[in-house]
């Protein structure tokens, strides 16, 4: 039996920021998770290892593009078990680092998989074998989710490795010469991206009008432009009615826009969301709710109905992204702790790790338009980025999404090589209640892409160097 101040369920981003940040304030802290140590999905299963991937994707696609520089490699040939040990690696190190970490700072890891007594106390099924009994006064959900694989994509009474979820494409199993991506959101479009930088001729199947439903159209209308270069086919409107294992491939059927309504393929990636894992044993013995989506309804303060418990994560609600679970994850314990904060972002940026990347930040233009809401949006075109030409890549845009009363900044939209590096300035500007006059004044380093984040600034005005665009943007906002 072990009597603590906190228990963490799940070792996530979100679970071991609070883990280690309830430490740091001097608290006596259990970690439970079932991995040898801290990560979640995230670092073994997700960002970390599916970002390693893309690197290498990414220097595979430059190489093709060198050759119109005067650079030619041939093409590259890809030895896939090496690959997969670099990918291995990465994870590893990263996860060796947070298990020192969790020494270093005294939390109490339970390797194991906790099942809810009650409202203070636990039981961690340990992977060793035995069981320990947790008691705490307070204690935080972090459990993550997994993906969603609804009814029509599930192969019927058959487990066929050829259909992969995240977990088993990053796995690398081979090269497949033609995959089906279903789902055209954050996975489909990153794995895609890595499948199609190796060989496969890649196919996405989307079934809404656009990929990336949540962003905007203009920055996605970017990137969309390159996908239907470097993959084989995008079919929208489309939805995936059956699936069925042949010996040559898994034949897909299609309903909707696409004119083939039946083709084999011989790998399919299933990218259609993920649920929350709120189904924690034992959770019903408590008063935390689950809304009709799976998530743990929690208020601003990341608490639960049940006031010694708090979630945090994507169990606890979209968006799905690390950065926002380890937020999360330190508000709820300065609350624990008696500090009076809230989880109240003014920008949760999200980012693609695409090529070229996408990211955004704030209010986007979309959800102005739905909630009927004045803004200016000033762009500012890679074209004229000196920068952009001098890579090579002015398949890019940046826009400022701008409130023309006061000139604030509400949101910013990026598409184009390193716009997830790009996008921390307009967190940061967002958060700060920066204006376009402050965007603009800032002196940006030449010649470097931070300066669309200026211009743009300089476009609202009307005063972009290297734009001709008068005034246009701010009359335009201010009829
Ligand atoms: P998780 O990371 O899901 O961790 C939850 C942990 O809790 C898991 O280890 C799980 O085993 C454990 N657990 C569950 N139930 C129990 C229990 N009862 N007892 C003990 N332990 C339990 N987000 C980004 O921001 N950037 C990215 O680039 C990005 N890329 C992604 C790529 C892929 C392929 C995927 C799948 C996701 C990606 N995400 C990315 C999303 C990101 O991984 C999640 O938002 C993030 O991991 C959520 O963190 P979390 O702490 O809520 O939970
Ligand atoms: P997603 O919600 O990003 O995209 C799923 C897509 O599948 C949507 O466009 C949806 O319209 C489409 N879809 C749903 N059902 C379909 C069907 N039957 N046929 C065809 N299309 C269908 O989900 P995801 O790509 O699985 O990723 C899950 C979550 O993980 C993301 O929402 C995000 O929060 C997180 N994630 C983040 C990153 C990142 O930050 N770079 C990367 C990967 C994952």
């Amino acid at each position: 039996m072990t009597s603590t101040q906190l228990v963490v369920v799940g070792g996530g981003p979100g679970g071991y920021a609070a883990a280690f940040l309830a430490a740091d304030l001097g608290l006596r802290v259990v970690l439970v998770d079932p991995e040898a140590n801290p990560g979640g999905v995230c670092v073994y299963r997700g960002c970390i290892p599916s970002k390693a991937l893309l690197h290498v994707a990414n220097l595979v696609s430059e190489s093709r593009h060198a050759k119109a520089w005067g650079i030619e490699f041939g093409e590259p040939r890809i030895d896939l078990a090496k690959l997969r040990d670099f990918k291995n690696g990465v994870v590893s190190r990263l996860t060796t680092g947070t298990g020192q970490l969790v020494k270093h700072r005294k939390v109490q890891y339970l390797q194991g998989f906790a099942e809810i007594v009650d409202a203070h106390s636990l039981t961690v099924k340990l992977t060793a074998g035995s069981e320990e009994q947790v008691q705490f006064e307070h204690a935080i959900l972090a459990t993550g989710s997994g993906p969603a694989i609804p009814g029509p994509l599930k192969l019927p009474g058959d487990n066929d490795p050829r259909v992969m979820d995240s977990t088993t494409a990053l796995d690398l199993p081979d090269i497949p010469k033609s995959l089906l991506v279903v789902g055209g959101g954050y996975i489909g479009l990153e794995l895609g991206t890595v499948y199609a930088a190796l060989g496969s001729a890649v196919t996405v199947v989307e079934m809404t009008p656009g990929l990336l439903p949540g962003a905007d159209r203009d920055l996605v209308d970017v990137l969309a432009k390159r996908i239907t270069r470097t993959f084989k086919t995008v079919l929208l409107e489309t939805r995936v009615v059956q699936m069925a294992a042949e010996a040559k491939g898994i034949r897909v059927g299609f309903e909707g826009k696409a004119d083939q309504k039946d083709e084999v393929f011989d790998r399919v990636l299933v990218a259609v969301g993920r649920r929350p894992n709120s189904g924690i044993p034992g959770l019903g013995r408590t008063r935390v709710r689950v809304d009709e989506r799976g998530f743990i309804v929690v208020d601003e303060q990341r608490r639960t109905h049940e006031p010694s418990i708090f979630a945090i994560g994507d169990v606890a609600g979209e968006p799905m992204l690390a950065h926002k679970a380890s937020h999360e994850g330190r508000v709820a314990v300065e609350v624990i702790v008696g500090e009076d904060v809230a989880f109240a972002p003014r920008a949760i940026p999200a980012v693609v790790f695409t090529d070229p990347e996408l990211a955004w930040a704030g209010l986007t233009e979309a959800q102005a338009a739905k909630e009927s809401r004045a803004i200016a949006v000033a762009k500012f075109p890679w074209g004229a980025s000196g920068r952009a030409i001098t890579l090579d890549r002015t398949d890019g845009l940046t826009k400022l999404v701008i409130d023309p009363d006061t000139e604030r900044l509400l949101g910013v939209g990026l598409v184009g090589p390193g716009a997830g590096e790009l996008i921390a300035e307009g967190v940061l500007a967002i958060e700060m209640g920066a204006t376009a006059t402050d965007l603009k004044l800032s002196i940006h380093p030449h010649p470097t892409l931070t300066e669309t984040l200026m211009e743009s600034a300089e476009v609202f005005f009307g005063q972009a160097t290297h734009v001709y665009r008068p005034r246009r943007q701010k009359e335009k906002a201010q009829k």
